[in-house]
């Protein structure tokens, strides 16, 4: 089960065997999802977190021009004389054009001016003092004889140079992404079309948040959990509410659906229960497999396909269903926007606690970062909410893992950005 093409269309997330590696199953939804077709043009503040669709390249410099860096003095460092005097000749200010430099002169310059030809380093305005009492300020400057050639220039091109590959495609447009492409004079970005994806939650113990709790009913949390985390992604989500426990109608929701989206996301359903018709809606209306994720928590994912969409069952419990939706559903998501790389972001950070594990599974615990050390939050159940809005990571602890100290090197991966 490798390559990157789709072999028979209902075998596309087909997987032999038990539990799944969290590595495995991100890897096979990435490797049998193909980006979607179709591209718009959009003004940059309307592209970000967008995929750009087509290489940016500079087709001029950046800086545009030789520029000072600093606010300060512009001369030729040869025509220095025994006391280190220059009458200053000129003056510089950001946007005005440079007339060349008269030879044994300097010139006030300003940060962002440009060079005057025949210049060769910037003196920096605290570096240099004015000459002699009897003469008014600025009229003539002592400057440093130290200074090397090209001292506090900018050179023309520094940054980017014209010709050069700015952003590939696939870049997925950040600040300083669509900083850069309006520095490099891009008003607009091409970039590829966002997936249209349906969320349903599943359960008839459900009820809409503002609706009164009837007894053993309870809010629905995930659909504006992952309806939240698809808005941080290029994507646009689409809330088809709640479906009952009732297998002919889960079935006929999915398939109606399934025709006017790029993806269908549920959550709950995917467990070995009887009232979990998820899983069977997806295998009646087209080709299911029910993975069972190497991951704590996160466990039970169905992934399947109908109608030529994918659908991606998420577990029910809440953080549950965040875990598989940063595994699963967001590589999908990225993959299916064309995005070049869909890591999760990763730092490491000292344990300021113990924990013992089962090896053979990935384990996620929440954490907060005090003072650049991982604090676990004291309770860790796959349906406690709050364990992920008060805290700000996940620390990842590997399959092979079994005893963390304190002290120990941690994978933690920041909330910041995913949500
Ligand atoms: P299930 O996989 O359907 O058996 O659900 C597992 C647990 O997650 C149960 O306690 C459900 O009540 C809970 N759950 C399922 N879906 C949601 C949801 N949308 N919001 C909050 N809790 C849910
Ligand atoms: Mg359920």
């Amino acid at each position: 089960m490798a390559g990157l093409t789709p072999p028979e269309p209902g075998d596309c997330f087909a997987h032999e065997g038990g539990l799944l590696s969290v590595e495995a199953a991100a890897a096979l939804v990435t490797a049998r999802i193909v980006p979607l077709h179709g591209t718009e043009e959009l003004p940059l503040r309307a592209a970000r977190g967008r995929i750009l669709a087509e290489p940016l390249v500079a087709t001029s410099d950046l800086p545009p021009f030789a520029n000072s860096a600093v606010d300060g003095y512009a001369f030729r460092r040869a025509d220095l004389p025994q006391d280190a005097i220059l009458p200053v000749a000129a003056r510089i200010a950001a946007g005005q054009a440079a007339e060349p430099l008269p030879p044994g002169t300097a010139a006030r310059i300003l940060t962002g001016a440009p060079i005057p030809p025949g210049a060769d380093a910037v003196a920096m305005q605290e570096d240099t003092r004015p000459a002699g009492l009897a003469i008014p300020t600025n009229i003539a400057i002592t400057l440093p004889r130290d200074l090397p050639e090209g001292a506090n220039i900018r050179p023309a091109g520094e940054d980017i140079a014209a010709g050069e590959l700015a952003l590939r495609a696939g870049h997925r447009l950040d600040a300083p992404a669509l900083g850069l492409a309006a520095a490099l004079g891009r008003p607009r970005l091409r970039v590829t079309r966002r997936p249209v994806i349906g969320v349903f939650s599943t359960g008839d113990e459900l009820v809409e948040p503002g609706q009164p709790l009837r007894p053993a009913a309870t809010h629905d949390s995930n659909r504006h959990t992952l309806l939240a985390l698809l808005d941080a992604l290029p994507a646009e989500a689409q809330d088809l509410g709640i479906l009952p426990d009732r297998a002919l109608a889960t079935a006929e929701a999915l398939h109606e659906a399934a025709a006017r989206h790029d993806l269908l996301l549920t959550s709950g359903g995917v467990s070995a229960g009887e009232e979990d018709h998820v899983r069977r809606a997806i295998e009646a209306n087209g080709t299911l497999h029910f993975w069972k994720l190497a991951v704590k928590p996160g466990k039970p994912a169905a992934m399947g396909m109908i109608a030529g969409t994918p659908v991606l069952g998420l577990p029910g419990n809440p953080v549950a269903a965040v875990v598989a939706f940063l595994h699963l559903a967001r590589p999908l998501i990225l993959r299916l926007a064309g995005a070049a790389t869909t890591p999760l972001p990763r730092l490491t950070a000292p344990a300021a606690f113990s924990h013992r594990k089962k090896p053979g599974r990935r384990e996620y615990l929440r954490v907060s970062l005090v003072d650049g050390a991982a604090h676990r939050y004291p309770r860790d159940g796959a349906g406690l909410l709050a364990s992920l809005a008060r805290t700000e990571a996940f620390a990842e602890l590997p399959e092979d893992a079994i005893a963390i100290d304190a002290g120990d090197p941690l994978t933690v991966i920041p909330y910041g950005g995913l949500f």
